[in-house]
């Protein structure tokens, strides 16, 4: 594996960190023993690192904001719905769809360790994996929400997922005032990745300019 580039850890020159370490020391004992393909492995990689990102969360996003009976189909199976967008890597995992509406407000978080829908939002940031954001999540989501700088009515109903290695939540934000008729493409500008993780709203059409 030529670079192994992760975001949370940046680093540069040729020692290897303890976790780059561990994690060569592992590849090398699971393809010994031929457990993996270091040819799948590497694909892997690569998919999470170019092809997987938050793009492919906002596209599905966009398509359920635009298009009433993809969203249907997207609340019923995620799963389906989004590999058939995606047109490949299937979803591994059981992948659900949760709307926000003005009532309900969902949330998604992983309290056992970092399960994390990669496959629609790629590598999960670091807030996601801390410890105090996956305990506080399920007992303080409101405070949490406030940190992230997000305001709710205060009747809105909080939500809160908590992921499995076998499921995975895509929270669909709602659809920002103001946008009707857009592209979307255009619409897909204003998803980001934490509205996706309930951690955000939406932009708005005036901050993308
Ligand atoms: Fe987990």
């Amino acid at each position: 594996m030529a670079d192994e580039h992760h975001p949370h850890d940046d680093q540069h020159g040729s020692e290897l960190s303890e976790m780059q370490l561990r994690v060569r020391a592992l590849e090398t004992i699971l393809t010994e023993k031929g457990y993996v393909d270091p040819a799948a492995l590497d694909q892997l990689i690569e998919n999470a690192e170019t092809r997987i990102g938050p793009h492919i969360g906002a596209r599905v996003v966009a398509r359920a904001w635009s298009a009433p009976e993809f969203k249907r189909r997207l609340l019923e199976d995620a799963t389906e719905a989004v590999n058939a967008l995606a047109g490949f890597d299937p979803v591994a995992a059981h992948l659900i769809a949760v709307e926000n509406t003005p009532q309900v407000h969902n949330i998604v978080v992983c309290t056992l360790c970092s399960c994390y829908p990669w496959s629609v939002l790629g590598l999960p940031p670091v807030w996601y994996k801390s410890a105090s954001y996956r305990s506080r999540a399920v007992i303080d989501p409101k405070g949490v929400l406030s940190e992230f700088g997000v305001k709710l009515p205060p009747d809105t109903q909080i939500r809160v997922w908590d992921s499995t290695a076998e499921t995975r939540f895509l929270v669909v934000p709602m659809r920002p005032q103001g946008t009707e008729g857009w592209s979307e493409e255009d619409l897909a500008r204003l998803v980001t990745r934490d509205s996706m993780v309930g951690t955000g709203l939406a932009k708005s059409p005036g901050e993308i300019g």
